[in-house]
Parts: structure tokens; sequence; C-alpha cells
């Protein structure tokens, strides 16, 4: 587990104040590593996946190194799509949003060539484009080259895969010996060998490793679930559940405040645990997930060290950690102390890509989960009045009640009839809409481990 800090890495104040606006708590394990090799010039290959954090991990020293205020770029990031394209811009200018002078420009094919015309005239200072396209420039003598300082090829073993080593070769033989060069790929199978031998300066290989293994006697779910659906998901999931306590993890401190708060305007006792609290806030915190005083506590990874509860029932991964090895960690929270635990991580999409790297290395496939539907979470829910109301039937203790509803039973309305309306109006409190349509068949019941009592009394003789 990392153990260092953003201010170790000799970034500037300004990518710091940024970093931290963006919810950052501590650097990844590629990013520690990464980051002062960068910026002391060497050349780097990081053999790192999508998720990893990689993207600030080259990101920070190009935009730490890059010319401020120049009219010719000094950093160009290679991207096989323009969906990466768009991304990777998207963090520089988060990152940048309090240096001046740094204006990052992404070029990508299908684009109106005349706008990037445009704006490259007015000077970017990092570019960030497809092999293609950024040839094209390169051939109309619209992108120039002259004080290029730093090439970085992202993902670019799935740029040899799309066919761009003949145009990356071009581009490199534009920056060989002028400039660093940079590499980042999830696989480094000969062909990438044979770029860095070529086109490198003795690089650095930096690899994430997976030396993770998980505990027996969790079980392990993934649930593809949109990112605007993950906090329907936990409340279903809770409301379905017989879980007490439950622990979710997000990447960010900012991310970690939001979904507190969507949570408590749910009407669930959840607080946060994370970084920018002080250690006495964090003590309380605590001591009320200890004692039941809140159900949901949502972390970071940095403030979940050390978290010695025994009895949480499940872990939710809200994001998907950034390295196999906090997976590891943030799962052996449940499962403690010989009990069972439940393990749900979110993904979709591109995610799923993340997800899959995490599997390879804790060599663990996690099982599909469905997301409950809101009407089997009602029924759910129903079950749960209708136990309590044995429960009550078995206590004992009615005969003021009895006398209460003699009268009406005596009058029209038969036994069966009356409970009914109680029970009816019980879930109608409830704000319960048993006419919902179901959205999906799927009987999950059976993952959230709902061990349903056993009413052994219920055919003994009912004492009033
Ligand atoms: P990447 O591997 O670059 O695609 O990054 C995956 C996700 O992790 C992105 O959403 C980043 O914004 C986020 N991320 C990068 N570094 C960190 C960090 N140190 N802490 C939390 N999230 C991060």
């Amino acid at each position: 587990m990392k153990d260092s800090s953003f201010s170790e890495l000799n970034i500037s104040p300004e990518i710091l104040k940024a970093i931290n606006e963006m919810g950052f708590e501590a650097p990844t394990s590629i990013q520690t590593r990464c980051i002062p090799q960068i910026l002391e010039g060497k050349d780097l290959v990081g053999h790192a996946q999508t998720g990893t954090g990689k993207t600030a991990a080259f990101g920070i020293p190009a935009l730490q190194m890059a010319n401020k205020g120049s009219n010719t770029p000094s950093v160009l990031i290679l991207c096989p799509t323009r969906e990466l394209a768009i991304q990777v811009t998207g963090e520089l200018i988060k990152l940048a949003k309090f240096t001046d002078g740094i204006y990052t420009l992404p070029v990508y094919g299908g684009q109106p060539i005349s706008r990037q015309l445009k704006a490259l005239k007015k000077g970017a200072q990092i570019v960030v484009g497809t092999p293609g396209r950024v040839i094209d420039h390169l051939k109309r003598g619209t992108l120039k080259l002259g004080s290029l300082k730093m090439v970085i090829l992202d993902e670019a073993d799935e740029m040899l895969n799309m066919g761009f080593r003949e145009d990356l070769e071009e581009i490199l033989s534009y920056s060989k010996g002028k400039s660093q060069t940079v590499m980042f790929s999830a696989t480094v199978p000969k062909t990438i060998r044979n770029i860095m031998n070529r086109w490198m300066e003795n690089p650095e290989m930096v690899k994430v490793e997976g030396k993770a293994e998980t505990a027996a006697g969790i079980d392990q779910y993934y649930m593809e679930v949109r990112d605007s659906m993950r906090t329907e998901a936990i409340s279903r999931v809770m409301d379905m559940s017989n879980f007490k306590l439950a622990l979710i993890f997000c990447n960010t401190k900012r991310k970690c405040d939001s979904l507190v708060q969507e949570l408590q305007s749910r009407g669930y006792s959840a607080d946060a645990l994370h970084g920018d609290m002080n250690q006495n806030v964090r003590d309380k915190v605590m001591n009320k997930f200890r004692s039941g005083r809140i159900d949901i506590l949502v972390a970071t990874d940095v403030a979940a060290r050390g978290l010695d509860v025994d009895e949480i029932d499940v872990v939710f991964n809200y994001d998907i950690p950034n390295d196999p090895e906090y997976y590891v960690h943030r799962i052996g929270r449940t499962g403690r102390a010989g009990r069972s635990g439940m393990a749900i991580t979110f993904s979709a999409g591109r995610k799923n890509k993340s997800l899959r790297f995490i599997e390879k290395m804790i060599r663990t496939q996690l099982q599909p989960l469905p997301m409950p539907s809101a009407k089997e979470v009602k029924l759910s829910k129903m079950d749960n009045h209708l136990e309590e109301m044995i429960d009550t039937l078995q206590e004992g203790g009615l005969r003021e009640y009895i006398e209460q509803l003699e009268p009406i039973a005596e009058g029209d309305f038969t036994p069966i009839e009356i409970a009914a309306a109680l029970f009816k109006m019980r879930l109608e409190n409830n704000k319960i809409d048993l006419n919902a349509e179901p959205e999906q068949q799927i009987p999950v019941e059976e993952y959230y481990g709902r061990k349903k009592k056993t009413h052994k009394k219920r055919n003994k003789r009912r004492k009033y």
C-alpha cells in the first residue's frame, strides 16, 4: 500500500492545489514511482493499465515541465483514440487550473481541421492527439515540433494494435535526440520493446505489481450499473438485505462528501471518513460507526487504513480502486474475525477493463450481481413487515387492542379484512407502492443473504 503523499513528489504548489481540488488524497503507486523520474528528465515506460491513475502520472510532470506561455508546443501526447485524447485533455485542464500559461489542445480526426488550425495558431503548449491527425498537421507545417521537450505515448500497445506503428515512428523521428520520451502501455510485447530500443534512451521500467491476494470467505461481486445509478443501487441493496454496517469506498474526498449527502437525503445514517477531516472528527465518526449510530461509512483508501471494525457486513467499491492492492485492502474490511463478508464493485463500460485487470491480479473472478429491481425491494420490505407482525403476535399482550377491534369484527367486517386494512395503513405509512411495475424478473433475494427468520413458534397457541 502506498505511503507517500503528493507533497513529497516535487510537484509545483499550483498543481498541488489543483490535485487537492480534484479530491485526490494520495498518489497511486504508478504516480509515486513515475512522477519524480519523469520530472528528472528520464525516459520511462509505465507498464500500467487504464484505471491506475496513469494519466496524472504523466500529466503532472508534463504540465510542470511545459514551457509556459510559449507559442509552440513543448509536450506532445499521442493517444490511440479521440475519446482517450479528449479524456486526457480533460484531466490536464483540471490539473492546470491554477497554472498560468498552459493551453492544452486536443487534435483528432473527425473534428474540422480548420478549428484545430486556428487553435494551433493561437499557440498551445501541450498537444494531445491521435497519430494520424498529428502527422497531418506535421505535413501541413501547422504543428511545429521545434521546441518539443517531451513526447508521451499513451496506451502504446493499443496504438500499435490499431496499425499506427509507422505514424508513431515518423513522429518519434522528429523528436529523437531532442526530447524526453515517455510511454505507457498495458502490455509490453516485442513490438513495444522494439520501439523502446529504437527510440528511447535507457528507459526506466515502472510496473504496477499485482502481488495481491484476497481473503477467503468474502463473496466478491460486481454490479453493472451506470454511474448515475450507483447510489440507487446501494439503497436497494441496503433495503433488501439485513446488513447492519456497510463501508463504501470512493477514490476522492469530494466524492465521499457528495455521496454522504446523497445517502443522508435518502434517509440513511451515513458519514464520511477522509483526509480533510482532523483526527478528532475522524475518531468521533469511527466511534459512531463502531457503536452502530451510523450504518454507512463512506471512506477513501488512506482514511480507512487501520480501520478495525469486525462487524462490517458489506464493502461497496463505489469507484473501482486505482490499484489491485487497494482492492484487496478494501474488501478485507469485511469477512473479519471468522465472519462471512460480501464485496460489491460497481462497474460499467470502459471501467470493465480495470475490473478485468484486478481480477487477473487477484486471480479471482468476481461474480455478476444484478441490481435488485424496485419491485423486489418493495416485496422484501413487505416481507419484513409481515415478519414483524408475526413476532408481535407471538409476543402476545394484545388484549387491549383486541377489545378495540372486537366491535368492528362483530359488525360488517371480517377479522381478515380488519388485519388487511391495518397492514395497508402500515405499508402506506412506509410509502410502499405495491403497484409499481417490476423492472426485472431475476430473483435476486438469495444474493443478499436474507436469512428468513424461522418462526418455530408460529403454530403455537396464541396467548392473548
Ligand atoms: P487513469 O488510469 O488515468 O484513467 O485514471 C483513472 C481515474 O482515477 C481517473 O478518474 C482519475 O481522475 C482518477 N485518479 C487519478 N489519480 C488519482 C488519485 N491519486 N487518487 C484518486 N483518483 C485518482
